[in-house]
């Protein structure tokens, strides 16, 4: 997880708050549902690609919000890493296509996320302690950590992929930053680059006491590849 956001930081959106979330349509076919993580949706081709499922308790709302955009089927879900607040949302994106009879979205993401989540269900009483001292309450249960959170990837890559989702070339790149299961995703013919935690709304955490120490310079390095693209 990333630090508390600061949501003056977070966004331009007038009466932002982070843990009811926010949907903002950036451009015809690409919006972000700004919460305390964000999720990304890009539709408009029939079928929708999303970029990470937010939290156990705000999925149902990144869900309710993009819904009252497009009704594409949620194709492809793609996590930027496997933190609680960015791919513990996914059961309501299931349910949503459960419920509209549409096909189950496969999963993408790095080969070391299901290690993690699997890191994670084995020290469920831990995870719960150390964010309770990082984060208080909103954190703190071991309801997070409940094996419903844990929506494995169907489909898992290494070093980079490079992918046609729904007619559109999508890359996926693996990173070290804040976690070593990071993806930033570019989509080259938008120039969009959707990134998770490897830039957050405030200074990046690379370690606390409680947690390993994370991975600066592969971190700092990533973020120059990044610019490098010239992401819009
Ligand atoms: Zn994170």
């Amino acid at each position: 997880m990333s630090s508390m956001p600061n949501p003056k930081q977070a966004n331009n959106l007038p009466g932002f708050d982070p843990m009811m979330g926010q949907l903002e349509v950036i451009e015809p076919g690409i919006a972000m549902f700004h919460g305390f993580a964000n999720v990304a949706f890009a539709y408009g081709r029939g079928e929708m690609i999303v970029v990470d499922t937010s939290s156990r308790n705000m999925g149902a709302a990144a869900v309710r919000a993009i819904r009252e955009v497009s009704e594409e089927p949620f194709a492809f879900l793609i996590y930027t890493h496997g933190h609680g607040d960015h791919a513990f949302g996914t059961e309501a994106f299931v349910t949503d296509a459960i419920t509209r009879g549409h096909a189950r979205p496969k999963i993408w993401a790095h080969e070391d996320v299901a290690g993690r989540f699997k890191r994670y269900a084995l020290t469920r009483g831990w995870q719960s302690h150390i964010n309770r001292l990082q984060f208080g309450g909103a954190f703190a249960t071991d309801g997070l950590f409940d094996p419903k959170s844990f929506s494995l990837p169907d489909l898992v890559y290494r070093d980079q992929q490079f992918l046609d989702l729904v007619g559109e070339p999508v890359e996926l790149h693996h990173a070290m930053g804040e976690t070593d299961d990071a993806t930033w995703v570019w989509m080259p013919t938008r120039r969009l680059a959707m990134v998770g935690d490897l830039i957050v709304s405030s200074m990046p955490n690379t370690g606390n006491p409680n947690k390993v120490q994370r991975y600066t310079l592969e971190w700092a390095e990533t973020l120059e590849a990044i610019a490098k693209c010239a992401p819009q």
